[in-house]
């Protein structure tokens, strides 16, 4: 990469930061998502779409905390609720009004959805999603995509990055993405290949009346962030439903393609959801929700529960007020304007591969995308996998971007925000530009 006019950006006070943090948290960090070598740039505040570090350096933010903050810094209305709700009680030991009115509001949105739970985190709702269909099916195994991504649950972990020496002869075998997963964790989950019907649909009618749920999310990040194609979401309803295991839909991410969510793109049903990031508002949420017979199992009012439910903090009033006021921001006009702005980006950065002559395009739909430096075609996690020069070029380009100003994730996601307008997509798109003009004039 050669040098870029912000290279000399100071990051002394980061860096402090970091050097500070080492001595209390392993790595210096408490996130591995957010590690960053040298070290990471840490905020002092955010305004809208921007992110002003502690070195005073502004950053148009592009990742928005891994998609969470579809409303990005400071939205008036989010803080209003907040700040009515901190001074009346942060969390009980009781229900609240704000609970059954975010209840409401999703139940009304998602038409696969009568009711919900509350958690804190997509992790914990992928759980309880998983535990829900063990409990209503009585079976043992859920089946999911290779190389998706669904949390730090042990069964949803199952493949995340399992490598061509892994990969088995045909079809995907279960391995273990963290060191001292259980054997019984993966002989109970079947890794099933991303956006191949016909295979998919072939592993779970193998597994058959062994299988509690089948896990998808629609457009897997870290498995490249291509839609599913409409006959791979058909395939998995069809399946699950000749076998009588569940259909898991989790939009802790794809939840921000419209206003009823992702399910409505595919046309499809699915018997669970997983939510979590923007409907928290920017405070810690998940939530599972599905149809009132399947729900039935952590309904404790006739003794305990088929699965019970815990969690301190669940369904805290910050947390839901927060959420339905960012869901209430969040209406057709809104979609419509994220829709272009993510069309913008995507087209505008394609434009800049062709120009410069560089290998390279973008996936993804609504206010995500993705880069990859490749013109191999793209549609599930082996055929996204970077090869080591794609790699390079990807870290380059995240690196111009810091640089110049535009945070993004590091594996090329970009998740717009309600706040950008036409002035910050000039920006970005220019910020792009100049890195990809550079990766193209750096010897290969
Ligand atoms: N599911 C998906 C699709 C996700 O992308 C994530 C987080 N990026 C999770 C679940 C886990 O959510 P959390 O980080 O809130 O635990």
């Amino acid at each position: 990469m050669t040098k870029s006019k912000t290279a000399q950006r100071n990051l002394r006070a980061s860096r402090e930061l970091h050097d500070r943090a080492k001595r209390s948290l392993p790595g210096g960090n408490t996130r591995t998502t957010v590690f960053m070598l040298p070290h990471p740039i840490y905020p002092e505040r955010g305004e809208g779409c921007r992110l002003i570090d502690v070195d005073g350096n502004a950053y148009i933010d592009c990742i928005n905390n891994f998609t969470a903050l579809i409303h990005g810094y400071g939205h008036p209305a989010i803080t209003e609720a907040v700040m009515r709700q901190l001074p009346l009680g942060t969390c009980f030991g009781a229900p609240t009004e704000s609970e059954i009115e975010l209840a409401e509001l999703l139940a009304a949105r998602v038409g696969s959805v009568d009711q919900l739970r509350f958690c804190n985190s997509g992790t914990e709702a992928v759980m309880f999603a998983l535990k829900a269909a063990r409990a209503f099916t009585g079976r043992p195994k859920i089946a999911k995509c290779e190389g998706a991504y669904h949390g730090t649950y042990d069964y949803a972990e199952v493949s995340l990055d399992s490598k061509p020496d892994s990969w088995g002869a045909n079809w995907p075998r279960s391995v273990a993405y963290a060191r001292g997963t259980p054997e019984g964790v993966l002989a109970d989950v079947v890794t099933i290949p991303f956006n191949d019907p016909v295979a998919a649909a072939e592993l779970i009618r193998a597994h058959g009346n062994e299988l509690a749920a089948v896990l998808v999310d629609p457009m897997p990040n870290r498995a490249g962030l291509v839609p599913a194609t409409p006959a791979y979401i058909q395939a998995l309803r069809e399946s699950t439903k000749a076998t009588g295991s569940l259909l898991i839909f989790d939009e802790v991410i794809v939840f921000r393609l419209g206003h009823g969510g992702a399910q409505p793109f595919w046309n499809v049903e699915a018997d669970l959801t997983t939510f979590g990031k923007i409907m928290g508002g920017g405070f810690p949420v998940g939530a599972v929700g599905g149809r009132k017979e399947i729900m039935a199992v952590f309904d404790p009012s006739k003794g305990k529960p088929a699965l019970p439910h815990g969690g301190t903090f669940s369904a805290n009033p910050v947390t839901m007020r927060a959420g339905i006021a960012a869901m209430e921001l969040l209406d057709e006009t809104a979609f419509r304007h994220l829709e272009r702005l993510g069309e913008a980006v995507r087209n505008g950065i394609d434009h800049s591969f062709r120009r410069h002559g560089l290998p390279g395009a973008t996936t993804g739909k609504g206010s995500l995308l993705k880069i990859h430096f490749t013109d191999r075609p793209v549609r599930d996690y082996r055929t996204a996998m970077p090869r080591p020069e794609e790699a390079a070029r990807l870290d380059g380009f995240f690196r111009a971007l810091l640089d110049r100003g535009v945070l993004i994730a590091p594996n090329g996601l970009f998740a717009l925000s309600t706040p950008m307008g036409d002035r910050e997509v000039e920006q970005i798109l220019a910020v792009c530009d100049s890195a990809i003009a550079s990766l193209a004039a750096a010897p290969a």
